[in-house]
């Protein structure tokens, strides 16, 4: 931690070598604001990172391994679409996502110009561009019809255009220069995107198929096998289906969970059912199983559809995990249990 603060005051210091600065970002306020409402403003991002793109189709990244805490989510998406617009190839992701590790610790140091303003050096926003190369080279990466510096997806892209603008993928030695002129800068940019490589899957998701009609839920219904959970388990491997997922496991002999629970999933455990949801496209957000934990969320009544998230309705405690180590990885399958709260197991 100390060395990538060290890192981030040397390339803050070092942006002093770029051109001149001037102008004052826009949307400062709205920054600051947004970071206030932390989860309003992740949220906004995830509402925008879903918009297809033309065709139907939209790129789509997930981290996987040491990286999936590394990045932060609000970036995945728009760094594998940046990467793709300005044709950056392979090392493209992992490069602008090194840029803006060491410029700005992904927007969340606490340092002049990274939210607002700027630094002494001019640099301002979480791709630490100065004014006058923001009037070069910046974007509307979100479409909200500002090119906003201190806007993550519209740094992320900005940044992707310098890079393209200035040889990458071509020459990516020079391109890194161009954005920081230090040698030790290119350096540590390509050392910290070694780290990231290969470790986030991109891809297209294609367009969505139609509806799924369940019909009425009725959760004080306990007619039918396992305590009558399974017909409700039925419904969420037809909205899995849908999206070309398919059922993984349901019965098991396990009677544990990973974190020492008693399985919905054991056999032992006659008045619950569960089901888990994948072979498919794991992309997260918005990737096939992540639409089938969105799907199942919004059928079933559940507050949320990452981590663990559990209800109790009518007779039954529903429960959905995704996106959480939590009683096993739930990062390469959706689990949905269904549990009838009728009886000691
Ligand atoms: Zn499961």
């Amino acid at each position: 931690m100390k060395r990538e603060r060290e890192d981030a005051a040397g390339a803050l210091a070092a942006a002093g070598a770029r051109a001149v600065a001037g102008a004052v970002g826009l949307k400062a306020g709205l920054a600051i604001a947004a970071a206030l409402l932390g989860v309003l403003f992740f949220l906004g991002l995830f509402v925008s990172a879903s918009t297809p793109a033309a065709g139907g189709a939209q790129q789509v990244c997930a981290a996987s391994g040491a990286l999936r805490g590394e990045v932060p989510a609000n970036y995945l998406p728009w760094l594998g679409r940046a990467a793709a617009k300005y044709r950056l190839g392979p090392r493209g992701f992992s490069i602008v996502a090194a840029i803006h590790k060491i410029e700005s610790d992904f927007g969340r140091l606490r340092l002049p110009g990274v939210l607002s303003g700027e630094n002494f050096a001019g640099a301002g926003g979480p791709g630490q561009f100065l004014a006058p190369s923001w009037e070069a080279y910046g974007v509307d990466g979100d479409g909200d019809g500002i090119a906003d510096r201190y806007s993550v997806p519209d740094s992320v892209f900005a940044t992707a255009n310098y890079l393209r603008a200035s040889g990458a993928p071509g020459n990516w030695r020079a391109a890194i220069f161009a954005y920081n002129h230090a040698e030790w800068y290119v350096n540590d940019v390509l050392e910290q995107a070694e780290a990231y490589q290969g470790r986030v899957v991109c891809r297209l998701v294609g367009i969505r198929a139609g509806p799924v009609e369940l019909g009425r839920i009725d959760w004080t219904d306990t007619s039918g096998p396992w305590g009558g959970a399974q017909k409700f388990a039925e419904l969420a491997v037809r909205l899995a289906r849908r999206e070309g997922c398919s059922v993984t496991s349901a019965k098991r002999p396990t009677e544990s969970t990973l974190s020492g629970g008693t399985s919905d999933h054991w056999e032992g455990a006659r008045h619950s059912y569960a089901v888990d949801l994948g072979e498919c496209d794991l992309s997260f957000p918005d990737g096939a199983a992540d639409r089938v934990a969105r799907a199942v969320a919004a059928a079933f009544g559940l507050p949320g559809r990452t981590g663990v998230v559990s209800i109790t309705r009518g007779r039954y405690r529903i429960q959905i995990l995704w996106q959480t180590y939590e009683g096993g990885d739930h990062y390469d399958h959706v689990h949905v249990g269904i549990r009838n709260l009728c009886c000691a197991f």
